[in-house]
C-alpha cells in the first residue's frame, strides 16, 4: 500500500472514530435529556398540581379563594395529561369537582375528589418510577457505547502507533544507510523494500543507480587499468629512459631503459626518494642537482654504460594539473627524459673533425696565394698594368675572405671538441677595443661609417684572454659595419658595472627581428634575408669565448632602428 494511502487512511480512521465517539457521546446525552425532560415536564409538574389541589381541598369551606385556585390548578393539570388511564381520571375529578361546586355541603363528594387525584398522582409516581429505569437503561447504554467504541479507537489508535511511525522511519533509515554505502564506494549495496509503496518504488530506482554505479566503476577500472598498463608498455619500449617523479621527488616508474642505464633494479629505485638514491649514483646525482625538480630543464648529460660513453640531453618536464572543481594548478610530480643523442654526438664529433682538418689543409695553400699575390705586388717580378692589379686586389680579397672563413671554421671545431685554449692574463680594456677598431678601419671607412669609442678615462685593468676578447670585438664591429647603412653611426662602448665591464658595439642599421634574436648566437644560425656572405659561426663562436672566460654575452636590438651587441666580464 502506498505510504499517502496508510497515511490517509490512518488519519481518516482516528478522525472517523472521533467523530463516531463524540456522535454517540452527544446521542445519547441528549437521549437522557430527554428522558428527564419528559418526566419533570410531564409528571412532576402533574404531582405539583395535585398537590396544589389537595391542599385547596381542605380549606373549600371557609376560603372561597381555594376553589379558585383548584380550578386553576385543575385547568393546568387538563392540559398536562400524559399517562394513560391519566385522562380519565382527570375527567372524572373534573366531574366530581363541578358537582363539588354547586354543592360545597355534599361531604361525600370530598373522599371522591381525594381519590382522584391520588390516582391521578399514583400513575405519575408509576410514570415518574418507568421513566427512571428508562433513563437507567439509557445511561447503561450510553455508558456500554461509549466504551466499546473508546475501546475500538483506542486499539486501532494503538495500532497505528505501533505500525504507523515504523513504516515510515524503517524503509527511510535503510534507505539513509545505503546511501551512505555507496557513498563510501561499497556500490554492491542494493535495498530491498516489499509492497507497492513509495518506499519500493524508491528503493527500485536507487538499486538500478547502484547497479548503474557498479557497472560504470567495473568498467572504468578496468579501463583505467588498460590505460595503465598500454602507457606502461609505451613507456617500457620507449629507447629513450624515462623515470616518473611525485611532487615529494619519489620514484614512481621508470622504463628499463633508465633501469639499464643507471645500472640499478627496478626494487632498488621504485618507492625511494631520487635525493637518496643519487648519495650513491653518479647519474640519478647529476640529474637531481636541481632541488625542487620544479622547473622544466635541459642539457647533456655523459654517462658510460656498458663499458662506453653516450651523451643524454636532458629534459625535465614538470606535472602540473588543476584538480577538478578548483582553479589554481597543482605541481604533482615530473618526469625526467633522458634523449639518446650519442649517434648524433658521433657524427657531430666526425663533422667536426672533417671540418677542422678541411680548414687546417686550406690554410697552407691560402698562405701561399697570399704570399704570391705579395710577390706580384713586388716591383722586381715585373711591373703589372691597371687590370691586372684589380684581379689582384680582388684575388687578394677573396683569399682574405677565405682566410676569415678557414680562421672561423677551425675556431668552431676547437669550440665543438671542448678545445677552447684560454691566455687569461691582466689586460687593458682600452688597447683591445683599439686593435679590434684599427682591424676593422678599412671596411669602415669604404662605407664613411663614424665609429665612435665612448669609454671612460682610468679603466681597472681586466683579467681576460684579450686575443678572444679583441677577435669577439671585430667580429661585433664587422657585422654593425656590414648591416650598417653608408655614413652611419657606430658606437663602441665600455661601462663598468658593479663587479663586471661591459663592451658594447651599437649601429644604427636594420636591426634583428625579435622572433630571430634567440636563435642568433646558434652555429650557423643566419637572419634570413640577410646578407649571406658570411658563415653564421661569428657569433656562436663569440658566446663560447665570451662564456669560456665567466662572462656573458646578449643582444638588444629593434628592427629599424639598429642593434647593440654586448658582452659582460668579471673584473
Ligand atoms: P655571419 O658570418 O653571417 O656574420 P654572425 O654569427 O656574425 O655570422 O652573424 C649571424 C647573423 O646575425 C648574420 O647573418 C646576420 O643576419 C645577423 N647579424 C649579426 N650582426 C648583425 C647586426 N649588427 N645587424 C643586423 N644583423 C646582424
Amino acid at each position: 500500500m502506498k505510504i499517502k494511502t496508510k497515511l490517509t487512511l490512518g488519519v481518516g480512521l482516528l478522525f472517523l472514530l472521533i467523530v463516531t465517539l463524540s456522535a454517540i457521546s452527544i446521542w445519547n446525552l441528549q437521549q437522557m435529556k430527554k428522558d428527564t425532560e419528559l418526566i419533570l415536564k410531564a409528571n412532576y409538574n402533574t404531582l405539583t398540581y395535585s398537590r396544589n389541589m389537595l391542599r385547596e381541598l381542605d380549606h373549600f369551606r371557609n376560603d372561597s379563594l381555594a376553589i379558585k385556585l383548584f380550578e386553576e390548578n385543575l385547568a393546568k393539570q387538563r392540559i398536562n395529561v400524559t399517562e394513560k388511564g391519566e385522562k380519565k381520571a382527570t375527567e372524572n375529578l373534573t366531574i366530581h369537582f363541578g358537582q363539588l361546586a354547586n354543592n360545597k355541603e355534599n361531604t361525600l363528594l370530598y373522599p371522591l375528589i381525594r381519590q382522584d387525584i391520588l390516582d391521578i398522582m399514583m400513575l405519575n409516581m408509576q410514570a415518574i418510577s418507568r421513566k427512571s429505569a428508562s433513563a437507567m437503561q439509557t445511561s447503561e447504554n450510553a455508558n456500554l457505547w461509549i466504551g466499546t467504541t473508546g475501546a475500538l479507537c483506542f486499539l486501532i489508535a494503538f495500532v497505528l502507533l505501533v505500525n504507523l511511525p515504523g513504516n515510515i522511519a524503517n524503509p527511510i533509515a535503510e534507505l539513509t544507510a545505503s546511501i551512505k554505502a555507496i557513498t563510501d564506494r561499497n556500490y554492491r549495496q542494493r535495498v530491498h523494500l516489499d509492497g507497492h509503496s513509495e518506499f519500493s518504488e524508491l528503493a527500485s530506482s536507487f538499486n538500478t543507480m547502484a547497479e548503474k554505479l557498479e557497472e560504470y566503476a567495473g568498467s572504468n577500472l578496468s579501463r583505467l587499468l588498460m590505460e595503465k598498463k598500454r602507457i606502461e608498455t609505451l613507456i617500457n619500449n620507449m629507447h629513450d629512459p624515462v623515470i616518473g617523479l611525485d611532487e615529494q621527488q619519489i620514484v614512481l616508474f621508470a622504463n628499463d631503459e633508465a633501469f639499464r642505464i643507471i645500472g640499478l633494479n627496478r626494487e632498488d629505485i621504485l618507492g625511494k626518494r631520487i635525493s637518496e638514491l643519487a648519495v650513491q649514483n653518479d647519474l640519478l646525482r647529476s640529474l637531481c642537482n636541481d632541488p625542487a625538480l620544479e622547473k622544466p630543464r635541459t642539457g647533456t648529460i655523459r654517462i658510460y654504460a656498458d663499458g662506453k660513453e653516450s651523451f643524454f640531453e636532458q629534459e625535465l618536464i614538470p606535472i602540473n594539473i588543476v584538480p577538478t572543481g578548483e582553479k589554481d594548478e597543482q605541481f604533482i610530480g615530473s618526469v625526467i627524459l633522458l634523449r639518446n643523442i650519442t649517434p648524433f654526438r658521433e657524427l657531430d664529433l666526425a663533422k667536426t673533425n672533417f671540418i677542422a682538418t678541411v680548414s687546417h689543409e686550406l690554410k697552407t695553400p691560402i698562405a701561399s696565394i697570399k704570399m704570391g699575390l705579395q710577390l706580384l705586388h713586388n716591383e722586381t717580378t715585373g711591373k703589372l698594368n691597371q687590370e691586372q692589379e684589380n684581379l689582384l686586389q680582388s684575388i687578394g680579397e677573396d683569399s682574405d675572405r677565405l682566410l676569415r672563413i678557414t680562421g672561423e671554421l677551425l675556431n668552431m671545431s676547437q669550440v665543438e671538441t671542448g678545445n677552447i685554449q684560454l691566455n687569461i692574463r691582466q689586460c687593458n680594456a682600452h688597447e683591445m677595443i683599439s686593435y679590434a677598431v684599427d682591424a676593422t678601419h678599412i671596411a669602415a671607412e669604404s662605407k664613411h661609417l663614424h665609429v665612435r669609442i665612448d669609454m671612460q678615462e682610468h679603466l681597472p685593468l681586466i683579467k681576460a684572454d684579450p686575443e678572444k676578447v679583441a677577435w669577439v670585438l671585430t667580429n661585433f664591429l664587422s657585422n654593425a659595419i656590414r648591416y650598417s647603412p653608408e655614413q652611419g653611426d657606430i658606437i663602441v662602448g665600455i661601462t663598468l658595472k658593479k663587479e663586471k665591464i661591459c663592451f658594447s658595439v651599437q649601429d644604427h642599421g636594420k636591426g634583428i627581428d625579435n622572433r630571430y634574436q634567440q636563435r642568433i648566437f646558434e652555429r650557423y644560425f643566419q637572419v634570413p634575408g640577410s646578407n649571406r656572405t658570411g658563415t653564421g659561426l661569428g657569433l656562436a663562436i663569440s658566446k663560447e669565448f665570451i662564456e669560456a672566460q665567466g662572462g656573458e654575452i646578449g643582444l638588444e636590438s629593434k628592427p629599424g632602428m639598429g642593434s647593440t651587441f654586448y658582452f659582460y666580464l668579471p673584473l
